[in-house]
């Protein structure tokens, strides 16, 4: 990282830092201002309204635990998959209510009388052991059985947004948000990153995500080009007499590595030989193989070629890699020197 980078980074943590205080700072100054309206009753009025619009939006959702602590966050019930188009449209309507500066109300009555009352009423009967229930209504929008601490009017909350949803198993999912202050500086943090991620890939914001997509796509099919590639060469590879052993020995750099894994374990089978590929484009990778017939422990062969290699496998299998290279035509004596000394050669 250049210096210009690492003093712009050291900037931006010492701002996200300076952020962070001043949310806490103008938290506890509201929290001495109306004890009523702290963070906590923030968030929790929020839920509310977040909950409520996500389900307008994702027909058939339901709730099934309410977190509000360091984390924000529901675990909700949902069959199909949840676009991220559509939690932007719950946003756009949480944010709508936010403005409206709708009353919060709290109505206490008798089971019977609430669930008359409020038929749009989210509440579950076995968690409620009192005959009577308390009701926090959110004009014109949600009806929630709860007893937390809540805000008066929604504009309290000044602003909700999701900030991450997590597939916890199938058609559950976490949804995480923040509110006031600390939503708004994510909100500026997630537009700064989209903004840096648009600069890097040299595109603008419209374009952003497709050509993500784009480069996926391309990745992808470099990835088969490379694999076909390699079978290729796998095909045209012809072996070396190295001590009586045909020898299979080719530095194929700009291979796949995991078809040449699988290469290199079929041709020392299907030959009865000895199989060694090399492949170093950024590290050195090697990997050792041998046919059922040869008596060469592959693990002490890779560690004779490639001494400060990291790896391992097994007698007949073995897998390492490096910084250093190899050379080849040293390899090679390598191998040669392995193959006369009797003692190397063990018994599988
Ligand atoms: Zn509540």
């Amino acid at each position: 990282m250049n210096s210009e980078n690492e003093r712009k980074n050291k900037n931006e943590i010492w701002s996200k830092t300076k952020n962070k205080e001043r949310e806490k700072e103008k938290e506890e100054e509201e929290k001495k201002k109306n004890p009523k309206s702290g963070i906590k009753s923030k968030a929790h009025t929020g839920e509310h309204i977040l909950f409520r619009a996500l389900s307008t939006v994702f027909e058939g959702m339901s709730v099934k635990k309410v977190e509000l602590d360091k984390r924000n966050y529901f675990l909700i019930h949902y069959e199909k998959d949840m676009d991220w188009d559509d939690i932007l449209k719950a946003e756009r309507l949480a944010n709508r209510i936010i403005s409206e500066e709708r009353p919060v109300k709290q109505i206490t009555g008798s089971k019977k009388d609430v669930a008359e009352q409020f038929p749009q009423l989210r509440v579950r009967w076995d968690r409620i052991k009192d005959e009577t229930v308390t009701v926090v209504e959110v004009e014109d929008f949600d009806w929630a059985a709860c007893v937390g601490e809540h805000v008066s009017n929604t504009r309290e909350i000044e602003y909700i947004m999701v900030t991450r949803v997590t597939s916890v198993g199938k058609g559950y999912y976490e949804v995480e948000f923040e509110v006031a202050e600390r939503a708004k500086n994510l909100a500026l943090e997630r537009a700064h990153l989209a903004r840096k991620a648009a600069s890097v890939l040299r595109t603008s914001f419209d374009e952003l995500i497709q050509t993500v997509k784009n480069l996926k796509e391309t990745q992808e099919h470099l990835t088969e080009s490379v694999r076909a590639l390699t079978q290729t060469v796998m095909s045209k590879v012809a072996p070396e007499d190295i001590e009586g052993v045909s020898v299979y020995i080719e530095d194929v750099s700009g291979a796949d590595r995991r078809t040449l894994r699988k290469a290199a374990s079929k041709l020392a089978g299907e030959k009865d030989s000895l199989v060694v590929f090399v492949e170093q484009v950024e590290d050195a990778f090697l990997v050792a193989a041998r046919g059922p017939s040869l008596v060469i422990d592959c693990t002490a062969l890779v560690k004779v070629i490639l001494p400060e290699g990291k790896g391992g496998g097994k007698p007949e299998y073995a897998l390492a890699s490096s910084s250093t290279k190899v050379d080849l035509k040293e390899a090679k004596e390598r191998i040669r020197q392995f193959l006369r000394k009797p003692k190397q050669i063990t018994e599988s």
